[in-house]
């Protein structure tokens, strides 16, 4: 993996500034596919598409900031970057509450933004069962996420086996067996594994996110 410099941008509201990280080049090696989609790739880390920004507390897409400039990260040190940029800190991924704040802010103008706001808030409730089977996903979450589910089901395009696939664990996930096992019954061969893989669970009344490993 090679890490490219990172971005200085402005929060279109606000002007305040954060650091994005980048990436030159990375790889699959060692990643691990979990059933919800998500894929947790060492090599390949996934940087944030929306922000929160620090200083105005709204939201915004970090494709449509404007680049204020780049901090080499093992470059020459002595090379003069504005003090501003230095202390600008880095961008995370939104918490649990600020995927549902941002879901109501309007932040989602389109299908796509919709889209990955609703799916990174799955994987982010999800992210407290991954790999835990003693942990619980908490009440207060449990209605919002139902409704985000429902919401994120919709947006998808059964015609693309990746969505229909997701589509089916969404199934799953909220315990619609036999719809799952539907909509997974016929997806093209190079899906098949995955697609196997989530209706054995289905049909045997499985609910939990869960890892995925070809035989
Ligand atoms: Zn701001």
């Amino acid at each position: 993996m090679i890490l490219g410099p990172d971005r200085v941008i402005a929060c279109p509201h606000c002007g305040f500034l954060a650091r994005q990280h980048t990436l030159i080049s990375g790889n699959t090696f060692g990643a691990i596919l979990w059933s919800d989609g998500k894929r947790e790739a060492p090599m390949l880390p996934e940087f944030p598409a929306v922000a929160k920004c620090h200083g105005c507390k709204r939201f915004y897409w970090v494709n449509g900031a404007e680049v204020k400039g780049e901090i080499e990260l093992f470059g020459d040190k002595s090379k003069h970057v504005p003090k501003e940029w230095e202390c600008a800190e880095p961008i995370e991924h939104l918490t649990i509450d600020e995927y549902i704040e941002a879901l109501d802010s309007g932040v989602g103008t389109d299908v796509e933004k919709q889209r990955y706001l609703r799916v990174h808030f799955w994987w982010a409730v999800n992210d407290i069962v991954r790999g835990d089977s003693n942990a619980q996903i908490p009440t207060r979450y449990l209605q919002e996420l139902k409704e985000n589910l429902g919401r994120l089901s919709a947006l998808l395009d059964e015609r693309d086996p990746k969505d229909k696939i997701m589509k089916a664990e969404i199934a799953r996930e909220t315990g619609d067996f036999a719809q799952a096992v539907h909509l997974l019954g016929d997806v093209p061969a190079n899906f098949r594994w995955v697609a196997d893989k989530i209706m054995e669970l289905s049909k045997k009344k499985n609910s939990s996110v869960t890892q995925l490993r070809p035989d």
